[in-house]
């Protein structure tokens, strides 16, 4: 691409701070949805509170609403125990245990594929399985190991919230017969309980919308933390985890977000999503109240309202590649 390309390609700061706030003015009339209530610390989250920001593949941050506000990020963690089961084992071995298909179910369904394998990584069953692949001696060290890793791409140190985790593991039964199942399956094949600890730890990790668009971003940029510098995981695992996202990160609902706003993306139960536009830009949304499927109503408008402003979906059709003659 020639430099007067790449500069009509460029999107003002200016340009972007005027698109968040009118995306953030108009979302946030949007009134449907409940807040997560398995738990209580889930369930007393102001539903009001609403944040959004964007992180380019340079590392600049733009952000607004309540971009600063630490949040439950549940689910969101999956595609970065993926990535870390990823780095530590290979895909190959990692694919032997957990599939990559959309599971067109709800995230905490109790169901395995034919040959016993959860359907992909970014539901529950697949999430607990990639847990007990990262390596470590017990439960405490996966833990530790995810949370740097996410921190990473972060750019800061998170922590896991004691209270959600507490709740977590008073309220996961479904997620220990998930254990129990996969591992009479062989899918899962390291303790139960050990592993269910290591899962329930990663789901009470926090972070701000502005954290979760440094970590976009750094899916964005290759694997490498465009603020810090520093390297996360390769490149080519990180093409594997934002393809897995793009197809099955938005649970049951994955087919029609790839179809309406085309970014590989993750969602979470405490209100959070992870966008990621390849190449250009991490997005981070948080708004607690979700629809039927779990993702956050106002989230996925926001996230769609911005795709359609800066033609990110990616089969959208960008600047051509040539192929010279010879
Ligand atoms: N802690 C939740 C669970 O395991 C996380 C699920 C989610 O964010 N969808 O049920």
């Amino acid at each position: 691409m020639s430099a007067t390309s790449n500069q009509e390609h460029a999107i003002s700061a200016d340009t972007v701070m005027a698109v968040l706030e009118g995306i953030h003015a108009e979302v946030a009339e949007l009134g449907m949805g409940e807040v997560a209530s398995y738990i209580p610390e889930l369930a007393e989250v102001d539903p009001a509170l609403f944040g959004i920001a964007v992180c380019s593949a340079a590392g600049n941050v733009r952000t607004v609403g309540d971009a600063d506000v630490e949040f439950s990020l549940q689910s969101v963690t999956k595609a970065f125990s993926y990535a870390l089961a990823i780095e530590d084992n290979g895909l190959d071995f990692v694919l032997q245990r957990v599939g990559a298909e959309p599971s067109g179910e709800p995230f905490n369904a109790i169901r395995l594929d034919p040959t016993g394998r959860p359907p992909n990584p970014m539901v529950n069953a697949g999430a607990i399985v990639t847990t007990s692949l990262v390596h470590g001696a017990d439960a405490r060290e996966r833990f530790e190991r995810i949370a740097q890793f996410l921190g990473a791409a972060a750019g800061r140190s998170l922590s896991a919230n004691d209270a959600v985790y507490r709740s977590e593991v008073l309220t996961g039964d479904r997620n220990r017969a998930l254990g129990f199942l996969m591992r009479s399956a062989e899918s899962l094949v390291a303790d139960v309980d050990e592993t269910l600890d290591a899962y329930f730890l990663q789901c009470a990790i926090e972070a701000t919308a502005r954290d979760v668009a440094v970590m976009g971003a750094t899916l964005a940029n290759g694997g490498v933390n465009p603020v810090t510098g520093v390297r996360v995981m390769t490149e080519r695992t990180c093409e594997n985890v934002v393809t897995v996202m793009a197809s099955c990160g938005m649970y049951d609902f994955s087919g029609e977000w790839l179809l309406r706003v085309g970014l590989p993306a993750k969602s979470g139960v405490g209100g959070g999503l992870l966008a990621s536009s390849p190449a250009e830009f991490g997005i981070g949304i948080f708004s607690p109240p979700l629809d039927e499927n779990g993702n956050s109503v106002r989230a996925i408008a926001a996230a769609r309202a911005l795709a359609e402003r800066f033609d990110l979906h990616i089969m959208h059709r960008g600047a051509p590649r040539t192929l010279s003659a010879r």
